[in-house]
């Protein structure tokens, strides 16, 4: 493709409503342009990337045996009435009339739609396990759509539905589409995490999300540095490390702290680590109990976890009035000892002997406190906040933080819509079953995004290979010198050979601004073209991620870079 003949539509500015840099990017690079709120149009260079990720995504999902189909993006009510859900979706559900005043929605998921597209056709245990598949246009009419690609309202899923006789298949259905997950997101080229979403009662995990690893993510998840275990943050057990807890050595004793409020400013007036105080948080509940929680002093409280624990709706940290009444001293003072309310404390404070706590007294601290002899508390749980460095739950290795981008999602359904919708089998004995299914989503427009916001830098998007939208640039430094042009027309058609998909800029520009628009593209190498390297027979490549350079010959400078984009896709997959 030359880019005189092609739609390069790349903005110098920052356009001011875009928050997020691949929103951003992707703009800039001339990828998308927003048509109405959350609806985009993908232009030609973006319809490149995309279609990568959707066909990694539909060779994988053809290897793993799932079968492509295609449902209607306009789905009739009446499939959503017999699931329940056309009450119990929101507004995100886009309902409307046909001219015959027959109702209709455009599909958010099609959980219905399949349910029905099986139930009609498939009536043997014999023609398990099934599992379908579709990659089409999907909307959901969020209320505050936003962040580009990342959240829209109309959006580009692949969206799997596995039916089986039993849980045994239905497990081995859903192994298989996270093991298909893992080679998709690898094959983008991807730094990602599958994270545990659920440990239901049932037993097992029901639920995993596939997390790509990028600084502006919107959820925190740990990560073990050995093994494969990986949770959002709120929901990260913690292996209690330390025996019990050590006898007391020390008497109970005031000192004055004054104005020393936080932990910090008391652990290092008394010369002490932060580890060594128990802060006393006094937290209140939505049906208005108020408690007291006691962490070691360098820990943060988890209110997720508290929140679980209590089986209440929310926990937020009490208003200073209330501490006051509850305490008898301003915040900053509050301790357990003498303290007349319901006392949870984290596990890890039980290892602790001789601590340091507030007195419930301005300007005054005890030192030498004790559990059991000082402070009875009511409850122990893991309440702390996960921390990078803390150990594996599973294994010996220490835990990691991230934050993460989700981008997929596999989910055990169970019988909820071949119930509903009546989505039975006959088993080998005769019997009538319901089927067991599973979802498995994955938003390719968002995986997109996310792989921008994982890989960029000041210049611009920085892409993984395999979902590049051109592989290689060449770029004539001056389009008028002859033999300039003459070099790169053969390198151009030397690479195209090759099976290379490479982006000829022939435009005559500044090459500044061309090597600008390079950089802000993405595209992983760059062949240069100028008269000063011509005289020597030499060509310059650059690799768009390290930024390096080299002189390559004339001669035999497309086979060298096709060869290193082979094995740039080789070592994806
Ligand atoms: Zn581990």
């Amino acid at each position: 493709m030359r880019c005189s003949e092609y739609l390069f539509a790349t903005l110098k500015e920052n356009p001011s409503d875009a928050e997020v840099i691949s929103h951003q990017l992707m703009l800039r690079a001339g990828m998308i342009r927003k048509l109405a709120a959350g609806i985009y149009n993908y232009l030609p260079l973006g319809l490149r990337s995309l279609r990568k990720v959707e066909q990694i995504v539909r060779e994988e999902m053809n290897r793993a045996g799932a079968l492509e189909l295609l449902m209607p993006m306009v789905v009739p009510a009446d499939l959503w009435q017999e699931s329940g859900r056309w009450q119990e979706y929101g507004k995100e559900l886009l309902r409307f009339k046909d001219r015959k005043e027959g109702e209709f929605c455009l599909g958010p998921t099609h959980e219905e739609v399949i349910t029905d597209v099986v139930r009609r056709d498939v009536r043997s245990y014999r023609q398990l396990p099934l599992n379908l598949y579709q990659i089409q246009t999907k909307f959901r009419d969020e209320i505050r759509p936003r962040f580009g690609l990342m959240r829209g309202r109309e959006f580009i899923m692949k969206d799997a539905y596995s039916f089986d006789l039993d849980q045994d298949g239905a497990d081995r259905a859903y192994e298989k589409m996270y093991q298909a997950y893992r080679r998709i997101f690898q094959r983008c080229g991807l730094k990602f995490r599958a994270v545990e979403a659920d440990t239901g009662a049932i037993g097992g995990t029901s639920s995993h999300e596939f997390m790509v690893l990028a600084e502006s993510g919107e959820d925190a998840i740990v990560s073990c540095s050995q093994c494969d275990y990986a949770a959002n943050v709120e929901k990260a057990e913690l292996k209690i490390t330390g025996e019990s807890t050590p006898p007391p050595m020390a008497e109970l004793a005031k000192v004055l702290t004054p104005a020393r409020k936080t932990i910090e400013e008391v652990a290092e007036f008394l010369g002490l680590e932060t580890g060594r105080l128990v802060k006393t948080l006094i937290v209140e509940t939505d049906t208005g109990e108020v408690l007291a929680v006691l962490l070691r002093g360098d820990r943060d409280l988890n209110t997720v976890k508290l929140t679980r624990l209590l089986g209440c709706a929310w926990v937020e940290m009490a208003g200073e009035e209330t501490v006051v009444r509850m305490t008898g001293a301003p915040s900053g003072f509050a301790g357990p000892v003498g303290l007349k309310l319901k006392i949870f404390a984290d596990c890890e404070v039980a290892l602790l002997a001789d601590f340091v706590t507030g007195a419930n007294e301005k300007d005054v601290h005890f030192t030498g406190v004790n559990l059991g002899r000082d402070v009875q508390v009511d409850t122990f749980a893991d309440l702390r906040q996960a921390e990078a460095g803390d150990p594996c739950p599973r294994c010996h290795g220490s835990l990691e933080i991230w934050r993460g981008i989700e981008v997929g999602h596999v989910f055990k359904l169970g019988t909820k819509y071949s119930k509903a919708l009546g989505a039975t089998v006959l088993d080998d004995q005769g019997g009538e079953r319901p089927l067991i299914m599973g979802c498995y989503g994955i938003g390719v427009g968002r995986t997109l995004a996310a792989a921008i916001e994982q890989n960029h830098d000041q210049h611009g998007i920085i892409f993984p290979m395999a979902i590049a939208p051109f592989q290689i640039m060449v770029t004539l430094v001056n389009p008028k010198d002859s033999q300039v042009v003459e070099a790169g027309e053969v390198l151009y058609r030397e690479l195209r050979e090759l099976g290379v998909e490479v982006l000829l800029d022939d435009r005559d520009e500044r090459p500044g601004s061309k090597f600008k628009d390079a950089d802000l593209v993405g595209i992983p190498l760059r062949m240069t073209i100028g008269a000063r390297n011509l005289e020597q027979r030499q060509v310059e490549l650059q690799e768009r991620r390290s930024g390096e350079r080299e002189l390559l010959p004339l001669a035999g400078a497309a086979a060298e870079a096709a060869a290193r984009i082979r094995s740039a896709l080789k070592a994806m997959e």
